[in-house]
């Protein structure tokens, strides 16, 4: 049975200060331990955030590493740095990534490795572009994504990984993909998973989808057999987390 996990990925978005705040608000209105919760804020806010989950269930994620250990590269996080901090989870491959700052298939696989060396939990974000949904690749592209993500990582870590299934169509729009798209895809990532790892892999590893996902249309989306929860944007930055964490 697989914990659904829902995390919210502030991006560039809040402060040392208003991170505590929205933290303390979210902790007297999460009324569900059935739920992994996952909150991952701007680099600089990280020692807040940790010290205010202290003592709660609300794990705390990075939007982003580097895959080198350490070493010139200036304005880089290291994941070393990450693990002294308490940092449980990273985001990896996010589409904003991809689009403005050259994350590749190649970087995020990198990536991937070198978080799982570090005992970190990957996020790694996967999906299609509109134009490529309307070019129907959608399947083709997410399961290549995910694929050369996975790539050299042994069987015992790709049960821990999440993959998150999120159209780039979707993300900041508003505009939701139903919950029949977003199961189509989550089961193909789930299929891609069992023929590299089998099926015991397969059924172990979480897979959220993320785009636009609020209170209203949690419950539907996370309902779905092969959605295991969400990675959650706009809506993270406000209470509105708490009713989708709740739904
Ligand atoms: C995201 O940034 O991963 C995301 C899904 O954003 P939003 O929920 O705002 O669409």
């Amino acid at each position: 049975m697989r914990n659904k996990i829902v995390a919210g990925n502030w991006k560039m978005n809040m402060s040392p200060a208003r991170a505590v705040e929205l933290i303390n608000s979210l902790k007297d209105k999460i009324n569900t331990t059935e739920v992994d919760v996952v909150v991952c804020p701007p680099f600089v806010c990280l020692p807040a955030v940790l010290e205010a989950v202290d003592g709660t269930a609300i794990s705390v994620g990075a939007q982003n590493m580097h895959f080198e250990e350490n070493g010139a590269y200036t304005g880089e996080v290291a994941p070393s740095m990450l693990v002294e901090l308490g940092v449980k989870y990273v985001i990896i491959g996010h589409s904003e990534r991809r689009q403005y700052f050259g994350e590749t298939d190649e970087t995020v696989n990198k990536k991937v490795l070198k978080a799982i060396e570090h005992n970190l939990l990957p996020i790694i974000c996967v999906g299609e572009s509109l134009a490529e949904r309307e070019q129907g690749v959608t399947i083709d592209l997410v399961r290549l994504q995910t694929k050369i993500a996975l790539k050299d990582v042994k069987a015992e870590d790709a049960k821990k990984v999440v993959i998150a299934y999120e159209p780039i169509w979707a993300i900041g729009t508003g505009r939701t993909a139903t919950s029949e798209q977003a199961e189509e895809v989550c089961k193909a990532i789930r299929n891609v998973v069992a023929e590299i790892y089998g099926s015991e892999v397969a059924d172990e590893v979480r897979i959220q989808y993320g785009g636009s996902v609020n209170a209203g249309n949690a419950n539907e989306l996370f309902n779905m057999g092969n959605i295991d929860g969400g990675l959650v944007g706009g809506a993270s930055l406000k209470e509105e987390f708490a009713s989708i964490v709740n739904y």
